[in-house]
């Protein structure tokens, strides 16, 4: 295909939303990306998100590709999720002892949008029972051998019954096109008294006010909604949840990946080291009310 016919095609599956979380048309653009993209700061209520953005099916349609995890998607051949393995399972185990410290391991646990199930694997010892669900068939195939149950696609592949103790989305939710729709699918699988926990990149965070809209994670066409805890936590109110707090969410990466976010190389063996970063992304967890 060439390139105008590649244009011409992206410009057929864009769509021009109202604000995801207030339905308001009024909008600014604080922050222009590449091709048609901007990110939009809706005048009513303060929420960020993609504008335009493209249809559902079309995105969807990315994420079945295995090569979404590859870099294919993203587009940066050296931020492939299997190069990143390490950095997200430390990732994973120092959110998993947050969420032990708080009570909220044990039981039976859910996490949507499981990629290649590293969190799944980290969390074997605090959970009885663990299940995912992943939108790439080769991502729930490998995510299985940490002896998951992975459901391919979303959370609307999981039965309603049993429900779990704690539901994890992490790193999803800025994926979303409905996210209260997308919540309260999230409370209906927890289990009164339980608890939903969602991570996702923080625009309020001091790295993107530091790089302004050089932010790795202004990612089009693939991130449509950018969340501060004052949005994340409102929308998990909206959704029933109660009891709303922040989590820590220290965030490991590779040396090597972050330097090729600002567009410098290092050499293999001194990229390899992990990066904590502290104030990436916000991470909040609810409960599901026992009444
Ligand atoms: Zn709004």
């Amino acid at each position: 295909m060439t390139l105008k016919e590649q244009a011409a095609e992206i410009s057929a599956n864009l769509e021009y939303p109202a604000c995801p979380l207030c339905q308001s048309d009024r909008r600014r653009f604080p922050f222009p990306l590449h091709g048609p993209y901007s990110v939009a700061r809706c005048i009513e209520c303060g929420f960020h998100y993609l504008y335009p953005r493209l249809i559902e099916s079309a995105m969807q349609e990315a994420y079945r590709q295995s090569s979404y995890y590859e870099g294919g998607a993203c587009g940066y051949a050296d931020t492939s999720y299997t190069a990143q393995e390490s950095a997200l399972r430390a990732t994973f185990k120092r959110l998993l002892h947050n969420l032990a410290k708080r009570g909220l391991t044990g039981g039976d646990l859910l996490e949507v949008g499981c990629g290649y199930g590293y969190l799944l694997d980290e969390a074997r010892s605090l959970f009885d029972r663990r299940v995912g669900t992943e939108f790439s068939a080769q991502g729930a195939e490998i995510a299985r051998k940490t002896g998951a149950e992975v459901f391919v696609e979303g959370i609307e592949q999981v039965p309603a019954e049993p429900k779990f103790d704690c539901v994890i989305a992490t790193q999803v939710i800025e994926h979303v096109y409905e996210p209260l729709t997308f919540v309260r699918q999230l409370a209906n699988h927890t289990k009164p008294g339980g608890h939903v926990v969602i991570a996702t990149p923080d625009i309020g965070g001091a790295l993107r006010k530091a790089m302004g809209r050089r932010w790795p994670s202004f990612k089009a066409p693939e991130h449509v909604l950018y969340f501060d805890f004052r949005t994340l936590s409102a929308l998990m109110h909206q959704a029933g949840l109660t009891n709303v707090r922040r989590l820590p969410y220290p965030h490991a990466f590779p040396l090597g990946l972050l330097t090729a976010k600002f567009g410098l190389t290092m050499p293999p063996l001194l990229a390899r080291p992990k990066v904590w970063v502290p104030a990436t992304t916000v991470a909040a967890y609810g409960r599901v009310s026992s009444a």
